[in-house]
């Protein structure tokens, strides 16, 4: 637990039983000021702390407000009372379980349309809400104007405008929070439908709960799991009758409710902004707002995404990253100056040649390990994740979501496996990880596939862009290649693989110019990660390639693996680049890339090798975390399937370029 000072000894309390006689929690999206305004409540007397069991940290801190101890706990951003990240589970948590006596929603008043929806649904959950419209002064800038007395009439809660960086609006909103009156609030209703079919749910319910019956019945309708945990334990006998019911509205809506509802939303909110919202007449679109509207539609969203990954993952993790700067760190440094030295040094000093090897051999954790981590690895995945957290917070992938979500969806997956799918192209051992964050199991599993499969990861890119540009035609072999497996596999799966099939919507968070120290930290703790978990797998691997040498095993293996090798149009010498892919995927490639200057391979013979190479089983590190994440079953069925697919893959290419000729 971090702590940022002490409680004062002083603090007064109203109760007299030691606690804070008010709960208040800030709630709303990210970025709308919710820390801003939790610094100007609370001063200096803050807590950060992991909530338990999370890695989500949670802000507390203690102020008093008119003669009343207040506890205010700033909640991790939400767009909706149902969640999908951890953060909003445990916002919702808290709003759930710590019963607050105020929630204070706060929201961007220039996106106030577009917000409004979560306060509905605090206010109908029959939470006791303050709404904050923040960032006036901007607002205002905009030229737009809000009605803030009318809105708050039609809400039935207070309403407060604040600019909370300037500190405006405090002493209005700090008076609300202890003048406040749960009772009063205003009743939204929805569609004559959907009311009905709440009623019908709500009427087999008898247990009692911290939410409202009706929010309830809406998140079960939206299958939200752990709601429907907590309806079990409090229904008892009466549950599956409540389950059934759901699961005969849900089936009559075809699956649409998660849209049902966000329009139904929609219209509540229009309602509400009839007369409280005006903006300038002929308010030209900011560029943001543009650029989102292109991120979305195919026509442009399509060369949009493509300018995005030239210039990101060609030009700058490519040609800078595992260009220059390889260049750098491998050529120059490593074995220029490093290996080198560190070599002559363990020559003079270690007198055994088993152990020289180990070290400094030609598969040495020194010489090859650390030099493939630190030498090529390192600035490749480095420049990476600078991109992708660029990318991330300016808030790019929920638009790229959405337009490749049609697509996703008939493979198996939702426009929310897009963020997985393109780290894939850094590290898919990291992809494999994220891939939890997926809604349900089915989609896991298929996106694990998938990353294993046919997502080539930044090293191997690297390589394998170098080694088949010097043949263009190969080049565009290898990509349709990759693309029809991806999607024909992908096709297969969500054919094969049980479950339900997902939803997706999201809400857009606006887009915006990223900020260099999110940028920074997010990049940083990737980086963290990769280190800790990764380079130790790295120095497994030399050790293991280090084994395979000396105990002969390589040779033994290279010998079964021939009559494949010879199947597919390859000679003997590239089983040794397939057997080091799994160590490493790029080690694999790197190997592609010696042969190749000596002359083994032509263009055939190179294009079906980076085909099947790619496609071969995963790397040491990502199938170990396959296992983790997945369990043995899944990830020693993924790699069997894999490499059979890989090499019969390799095998109908073959046939097919000798057939045609086309290279
Ligand atoms: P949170 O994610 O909701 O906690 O948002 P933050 O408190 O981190 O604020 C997000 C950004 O909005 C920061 O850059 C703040 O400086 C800015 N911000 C917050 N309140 C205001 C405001 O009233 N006016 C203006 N112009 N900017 C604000």
């Amino acid at each position: 637990m971090m702590n940022f000072g002490k409680k004062p000894a002083s603090t007064p309390v109203a109760d007299g039983s030691g606690n804070c006689a008010l709960k208040v929690a800030l709630a709303g999206n990210p970025n709308v000021g919710k820390s801003v305004l939790f610094n100007a409540l609370t001063g200096a007397y803050v807590t950060v702390s992991n909530y338990p069991g999370t890695s989500v940290e949670v802000a507390r801190g203690s102020t008093v407000i008119g003669g009343v101890s207040c506890e205010i706990i700033d909640t991790p951003g939400m767009y909706s009372i149902l969640p999908i990240t951890e953060e909003e589970r445990v916002a919702r948590e808290i709003l759930l379980h710590e019963s607050p006596d105020v929630v204070i929603h706060v929201l961007d008043a220039r996106n106030l349309e577009r917000m409004l929806a979560m306060t509905l649904q605090l206010i109908e959950a029959g939470l006791p809400v303050i709404l904050v419209v923040n960032i006036m002064d901007e607002a205002e800038r905009m030229g737009l104007a809000i009605d803030i007395p009318l809105l708050a009439e039609k809400l039935g809660i207070p309403v407060i405008p604040t600019a909370a960086a300037k500190k405006r609006g405090l002493p209005e909103l700090r008076e609300a929070i202890v003048g406040y009156d749960r009772k009063r609030h205003a009743v939204f209703g929805y569609g004559r439908k959907l009311e009905a079919d709440l009623m019908e749910i709500m009427a087999l319910m008898s247990g009692s709960y911290t939410l409202s019956k009706k929010s309830i019945a809406l998140l079960l309708l939206q299958r939200d799991e752990e709601v429907a945990g907590i309806v079990r334990a409090a229904e008892g006998d009466a549950y599956p009758a409540i389950e059934e019911k759901v699961r005969d509205k849900m089936f009559a809506r075809r699956d649409s409710f998660h849209l049902d509802l966000s329009l139904e939303r929609k219209m509540v909110v229009k309602g509400l902004m009839d007369g409280v919202f005006s903006a300038p007449d002929k308010r030209k679109p900011v560029f943001g707002e543009r650029l989102s509207r292109w991120a979305v539609r195919p026509l442009t969203g399509i060369p949009l995404l493509l300018i995005t990954l030239y210039f990101g993952l060609y030009k700058f993790v490519g040609s800078f990253g595992a260009g220059t700067v390889v260049d750098f760190l491998e050529g120059t440094l490593f074995e220029g100056y490093f290996n080198p030295w560190i070599i002559s040094l363990t020559n003079r000093v270690v007198p055994w040649e088993i152990v020289r090897e180990l070290f400094v051999g030609e598969y040495g954790i020194i010489t090859l390990g650390l030099r493939y981590a630190v030498g090529i690895i390192l600035p490749i995945v480095t420049t990476f994740f600078l991109f992708f957290s660029l990318l991330e917070d300016s808030g790019y992938f929920p638009r790229l979501a959405l337009l490749v979500d049609r697509l996703f969806k008939k493979i198996g997956l939702t426009g929310r496996a897009v963020i997985p799918m393109v780290l894939g192209f850094g590290c898919d051992t990291m992809a494999t990880m994220v891939t939890r964050t997926l809604e349900t199991m089915r989609e896991r599993i298929i996106a694990t596939l998938l990353l294993a499969l046919a997502i080539p990861c930044s090293a191997q890119l690297g390589v394998i862009l170098g080694l088949l540009s010097k043949f263009p035609g190969a080049l565009v072999v290898w990509g349709v290649c990759m693309l029809l497996i991806f999607l024909l596999v992908g096709l297969l799966a969500s054919k094969v693989v049980p479950g339900e099939s997902p939803m997706f919507y999201m809400e857009l968070p606006p887009m915006r110019l990223p900020q260099l120290s999110n940028v920074l930290t997010k990049t940083y703790s990737r980086m963290q990660w990769y280190l800790m978990e990764i380079l130790p797998l790295f120095i497994l691997a030399s050790v293991l390639l280090w084994l395979g040498k000396i105990t002969n095993f390589f040779q033994t293996l290279v010998g079964w693996m021939e009559p494949v090798m010879s199947a597919i149009g390859l000679p003997r010498e590239t089983t040794v680049a397939f057997i080091f892919g799994f160590f490493r995927r790029d080690y694999g490639a790197a190997g592609l890339y010696d042969l190749q200057t000596e002359g083994l391979l032509d263009a055939r013979q190179l294009t079906v090798a980076a085909v099947t190479l790619t496609l071969f089983i995963p790397c040491i590190a990502q199938f170990l975390i396959m296992q983790k994440e997945r369990g043995t079953k899944v990830a020693v069925a993924i790699g069997l399937f894999v490499s059979g697919l890989a090499f019969c893959t390799g095998y109908l290419l073959n046939r097919f370029i000798i057939l045609t000729g086309i290279l």
